[in-house]
């Protein structure tokens, strides 16, 4: 019995979400629309048009501040050896400041259906400092009261562990694409997101995510025949930066 129990892992512990679409917008919906990638504008588009995931990019200020940036270094300033103090001063081409983690989250929260998928940046600072960005923004979404609200998802092995330590029923998937699905299932990790030439590479690891119930994604699809594919091979996500080119290929498929 208590081998049972060890031997569960982590199976139906992850959140269960009804899935209206696959579609999730990679750093918002932002290419169609001009506005800034990661910003709070390009998050408004996506719950606009109804994505079922928005997809962002979390890193940490010197002092300890999540901050939502892609690049390490934004208009020549180092967001890892910068204060908090400094970087918001930093605007985006659409004169929003850069957006905390809080004020993005309280921007996704309310009425809709789009899920928040968080990633953790790996700091340049070492693994210290990405595994204190983890920490804080777990505590982050649970003082917001978003745990429901939000999946994780990390190219750092050890931040999507940490996050499963952190928060049981976190959806934490891995992004690296160098693990097969059922070793991170023994870890905890829950979903697999990996690079589009990943998935080409190693079909197999599609049918054995699903076959182990993890939910599927993959980065960045752009291409209608790339889209189509996926769709094909019945992915639970794709992530890209068209998210209005798969809601066309979808709504077409649903018209045959
Ligand atoms: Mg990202």
């Amino acid at each position: 019995m208590i081998f049972l129990l060890l031997g569960v892992s982590f199976d139906g512990t992850a959140q269960k979400r009804k899935m209206t679409n696959p579609v999730i917008a990679h750093r918002g919906a932002w290419k169609n629309t001009k506005v800034p990638q990661n910003s709070i504008a390009s998050l408004q588009e996506a719950i606009k048009i109804g994505c079922v995931g928005s997809e962002f990019d979390v890193r940490i200020t010197a002092d300890g501040h999540p901050v939502v940036v892609h690049d390490p270094v934004h208009d020549g300033v180092s967001i890892d050896n910068s204060s908090y103090a400094e970087v918001a001063k930093l605007k985006l081409s659409n004169g929003e400041p850069l957006p905390t983690l809080e004020s993005y989250l309280e921007a996704g929260s309310g009425k809709n259906s789009t899920t928040l998928v968080l990633e953790i940046k790996v700091s340049q600072l070492g693994k210290e400092r990405t595994l204190l960005l983890t920490r804080k923004c777990v505590e982050t979404v649970k003082k917001m009261k978003m745990t429901k609200k939000v999946d994780y998802i990390s190219f750092d092995y050890d931040a999507c562990k940490l996050v499963r330590q952190l928060d049981r029923k976190a959806n934490v998937a891995y992004l690296n694409g160098d693990i097969a699905p059922s070793e991170l299932k023994k870890e905890g990790i829950n979903g697999i997101d990996y690079h589009l030439g990943v998935f080409r590479k190693n079909e197999s690891w599609i049918k054995e995510a699903q076959d182990n119930k993890m939910p599927v994604n993959v980065w960045t699809v752009n291409k209608e025949e790339d889209m189509k594919w996926f769709l094909g091979k019945k992915f639970d996500f794709i992530t890209t930066d068209e998210p209005e080119l798969l809601f066309s290929l979808l709504k077409a498929e649903r018209e045959k």
